[in-house]
């Protein structure tokens, strides 16, 4: 017994770093411990970390607000790809909006069909810094041929854009600071513009049991745009108080069954951690307490 707690001592001391405090929620939050910081930035948008746990690996946080950490990052990325490019009969044109650490860029390759993706970020040091520290993200994909990589506000792209795309995914920050004009109604109305027929946009839509008005805010902005519009569930540990919700507005409801969604999914080139046609379908059953924060 007394080795055992000498060595784990021994590991903890030499292991020793800094508590790293998420800043979200001024009341609660999730404390990394032991963590060593690897860069730490303030860039023209915004204040940068990026810092190595124990636990959780390399870990972005921006303004003081986990971004992905090593250990669940492929939750959240395969569930913001994977739901609407398989939904989607054959998808070929995705614009990614925000996504500037490449997770969402890596997944979005992973299918066949896809001939182009545009990739609007609006701080090109998040996109500079996560190839050179968090190269498990983006996996070179920002290297790919298929991949247009612009640094902008993703707000001014949508309005001056003159493409259409298949899907668009709105991977950005939460709706503070540069990221709280990707939560309007006139944002999702310029995105809708682009959209092709059948088209799907999806976003991050934050932890609904802590960012209670998010839901129905996002709902009720995108509502005038899209005939359907809901939400679908995934639970990322490290976006801490609950399940975390991806925000859904299209025109044709789409309903797939499970065989169809195996038969797409066994196209798709690489390794998956989390998504199967079955967790796919049971992401839509939403809770009663977020029906009622829709209602
Ligand atoms: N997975 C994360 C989450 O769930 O919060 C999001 C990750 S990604 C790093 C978020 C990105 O959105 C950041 O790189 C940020 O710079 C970018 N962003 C914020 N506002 C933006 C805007 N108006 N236009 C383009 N990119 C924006």
């Amino acid at each position: 017994m007394f080795k055992w707690l000498a060595t784990t001592t021994l590991l903890a001391l030499s292991l020793h770093g800094e508590p790293y405090r998420e800043t979200l929620y001024p009341e609660w939050g999730q404390c990394f411990h032991e963590s060593t910081v690897l860069l730490r930035q303030k860039t023209d948008v915004q204040d940068l970390i990026i810092f190595q746990n124990p636990r959780f690996g390399k870990i972005l946080a921006l303004d003081g607000i986990i971004q992905n950490t090593e250990a669940d990052e492929a939750i959240y990325h395969e569930m913001m790809v994977h739901v609407p490019l398989l939904a989607h009969e054959n998808p070929k044109s995705v614009l990614i909006i925000g996504g500037g650490d490449g997770g969402i860029l890596r997944e979005v390759l992973k299918h066949p069909s896809i001939e182009r993706v545009t990739l609007v970020e609006i701080d090109k040091q998040v996109v500079d810094f996560s190839k050179e520290h968090l190269p498990h993200l983006s996996k070179g994909a920002f290297d790919h041929p298929k991949a247009h990589i612009i640094i902008q506000d993703a707000a001014l792209f949508v309005k001056e854009c003159k493409e259409d795309f298949d899907v668009i995914i709105c991977d950005s920050s939460d709706p503070i600071g540069p990221g709280a004009v990707l939560f309007t109604r006139e944002f999702y109305g310029d995105c809708k513009n682009l959209l092709s027929k059948n088209g799907i946009f999806v976003n991050q839509n934050g932890v609904p049991f802590m960012q209670e008005t998010e839901l129905a805010l996002t709902a009720k902005n995108r509502k005038p745009h899209f005939k359907h519009v809901t939400f679908y569930l995934a639970t990322v540990p490290t976006y801490a108080g609950g399940q975390m919700a991806f925000g859904w507005a299209s025109d044709k409801k789409y309903r797939l069954s499970e065989a169809v969604l195996a038969e797409r999914l066994s196209k798709l080139k690489g390794e998956l951690f989390y998504y199967t046609p079955e967790i796919h379908k049971a992401a839509f059953a939403l809770p009663a307490f977020m029906q009622k924060q829709l209602n």
